[in-house]
């Protein structure tokens, strides 16, 4: 008693800020929340509980068998009486392993299917998620949400929950039938109990809190492997020859990790010297006491009962032990489900407005009235940005690196709200267009081409799942990339490989041209690759926009002369404002922005017939440059 009271102080004194901030908070709404993913197998759940019940009570009623078998058997000279308790012995073992498998399948079947529920759950979510979610978030950390912690939670139903419920049982009639048995004896088994109690406290605590950093430690490793192992972030550590320097971040994290899975699994180790010796020392105690109380007192207790009390006290240690750890077991599990909720409970910034309108159809008209954006509040990206696409006209826009031309683009198709002003599409704020409908109408060809690693085919299907060979084909001839596929031996059917590697530059973005091509949406996005191409890619892909913009409302984002000479007008950015605007022929006289850019990038000779008598047109019109 009197270590008891001083472990628990000693415990009290040694509880840093540090260890009590990092508990997670265990509130009632956070048990509603769990228990709600167990509610739809309330069924099952029943079920396993009966099960753990009957099985616990038999797997203890062998125990009380010995001292039968003792007494009146052995004892008693009953021989019959011996072989009839050692097989109802043995087919009380039998039977409770037998619902113990029962039990196993059903508890698989139940955690399974929770794990499914809420791995479809957490996809469904994240796909919900804006670009801002997945430009801000680690990748690492994501997938090891979707992963690792979601599995997590198959183990908390198989083990945690599971082990409450059947060492709780156990742990009760244990304890029912030793009182039943001697009191005396019962209450000395109990006594020994509060010995474990304090050691496992402490090392609940340390080691709950060792797993968080191994979490994070985990997440950084990840995060680490998801760049270098990726195509380009391997590409780029060969080129700037990294390789040193992030084999050392590589395994200055993983030797943390090691060093923390090692203080993981010593933190509470030496309890379990505790623990064993108090196995030890208990059934002794109680043969002792046990054995005064015959010899010396008299008292009416036979040595079967003794053995069965021993047996029981046994029995005890075990739960008891079990339940001790759960304690950090369920901190652990709460501080996993804590951290899915959190993800759950990111608010999905970019949804469909309650009365989201869905038109007929659409012209592709985009309107932007006054808009004002930043990705993050310190700093405002778009300024006042104000323009009139209309119907079946393009619009081209260039500007400096970095000065908003992407930005203004991805508010179309709202993969970001404005902050102030609005962003019209077809005539209506695209707030309250249903979401479904606006992406469906807005194709973008990004700089950046993603392509599926999968066949020609597969990538073009993901545009239009149900598209014939024939539309394929003439998709892939509009993008100017049909001789190519004919030329390969697969045809349609040649493997892109990973993020579509195998392609050359000019090739990845007219497939993606043809993609978007059989999406037919009514605006066409093209943001034009900053990266140089040869000029014969360059003037296939001009040869493919050609025709595409001059039949739908288009906006591109240029970089080439030749892409700015397609469009109606064009707009020029700067700092996130739209600085000048007007034809090529009047922009090109201004002498600001729009000629320094064009001395300094537009100014490349073209390979197109079209386009290289367009550009001496426009050469003709620009002031004397240097
Ligand atoms: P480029 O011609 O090089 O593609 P751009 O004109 O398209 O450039 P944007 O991509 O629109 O420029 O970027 C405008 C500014 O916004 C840049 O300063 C950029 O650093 C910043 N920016 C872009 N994307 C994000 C983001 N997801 N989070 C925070 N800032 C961003």
């Amino acid at each position: 008693m009197a270590g008891g009271g001083g472990g628990g102080r000693m415990g009290g004194r040694f509880m840093t800020e540090e260890e009590k901030a990092n508990q997670p908070k265990i509130t009632k709404a956070l048990l509603k929340r769990v228990f709600s993913y167990l509610t739809p197998y309330w069924k099952q759940l029943a079920f396993v509980l009966v099960c753990i019940a009957v099985s616990s009570v038999m797997s203890l009623y062998p125990q009380v068998l010995t001292g039968k078998i003792l007494d009146k058997g052995i004892i008693g000279k009953d021989l019959n009486m011996l072989i009839f308790l050692i097989l109802a012995s043995f087919g009380l073992t039998l039977a409770s392993n037998l619902i113990g498998v029962l039990e196993a399948y059903l508890n698989a079947w139940i955690a399974q299917h929770i794990t499914f529920d809420m791995r479809n759950q957490m996809f469904a979510h994240l796909q919900k998620m804006s670009q801002r979610f997945f430009t801000s978030n680690n990748q690492g950390d994501i997938i090891t949400r979707m992963t690792s912690d979601i599995s997590g939670v198959e183990s908390v139903i198989t083990n945690t929950f599971r082990n409450i419920l059947q060492n709780s049982i156990t742990l009760v009639v244990a304890l029912v039938m030793m009182f039943r048995m001697n009191w005396i004896l019962a209450l000395l088994g109990v006594c020994i109990i509060p010995l474990f109690v304090i050691p496992t406290r402490k090392a609940g605590k340390t080691r709950w809190k060792l797993t968080g950093e191994a979490q994070e430690c985990n997440d950084e490793i990840n995060g680490i492997l998801n760049e270098t192992m990726s195509v380009s972030g391997q590409l780029l550590v060969k080129l700037f020859g990294k390789e040193k320097q992030e084999y050392d971040r590589y395994e200055s994290a993983n030797g943390r990790m090691i060093r923390l899975n090692i203080r993981e699994r010593m933190a509470g180790r030496w309890f379990f010297v505790v623990l064993n010796t108090v196995t030890n020392i208990g059934p002794m105690l109680l043969y002792l006491v046990g054995g005064i109380l015959i010899i010396q007192y008299k008292k009416d207790i036979s040595p079967g009962d003794i053995t069965v009390m021993v047996g029981l006290l046994g029995r005890t240690y075990m739960p008891v032990n079990n339940l001790l750890n759960i304690q950090v077991d369920w901190m652990r599990s709460m501080a996993l489900f804590t951290r899915i909720f959190e993800y759950f409970d990111m608010p999905v910034e970019i949804e469909n407005a309650p009365d989201a309108i869905t038109p007929e159809s659409t012209t592709g008209e985009v309107e932007f009235n006054g808009v004002d954006f930043s990705y993050d509040p310190e700093r405002q990206i778009l300024k006042d940005v104000t323009f009139k696409l209309e119907a079946g006209h393009s619009v081209a826009i260039v500007g400096p690196s970095g000065s908003g031309k992407s930005t203004i683009i991805n508010l179309i198709p709202r993969l970001y709200d404005v902050q102030s002003g609005e962003v019209r599409f077809g005539g209506i704020d695209v707030r309250k267009l249903d979401l479904t409908f606006l992406r469906k109408n807005v194709g973008v060809v990004s700089q950046e081409t993603y392509l599926f690693n999968g066949t020609i085919r597969e990538n073009l299907l993901y545009a239009k799942d149900d598209a014939t060979e024939e539309e394929m084909i003439e998709a892939c001839k509009k993008a100017n990339i049909y001789d190519f596929i004919s030329s390969q031996e697969a045809g349609l059917d040649t493997m892109v490989g990973n993020r579509g590697l195998k392609l050359s530059g000019g090739e990845k973005q007219r497939i993606s041209i043809a993609r978007v091509l059989l999406k037919n949406p009514a605006l066409l996005i093209f943001d034009e690759a900053t990266s140089a191409l040869d000029s014969i890619s360059e003037s296939k892909i001009q040869e493919a926009i050609d025709p595409i913009i001059e039949e739908r409302t288009s906006i591109l984002i240029a970089h080439r002369l030749s892409t700015i000479l397609a469009a109606d007008e064009i707009l020029v950015v700067k700092d996130g404002q739209i600085v000048e605007r007007g034809q090529h022929s009047d922009l090109v006289k201004l002498g600001g922005v729009y000629t320094e850019l064009y001395n300094t990038q537009f100014n490349r000779p073209l390979n197109t017939e079209k386009a290289k008598a367009e550009q001496q047109t426009a050469v003709n019109a620009v002031p004397v440059t240097e």
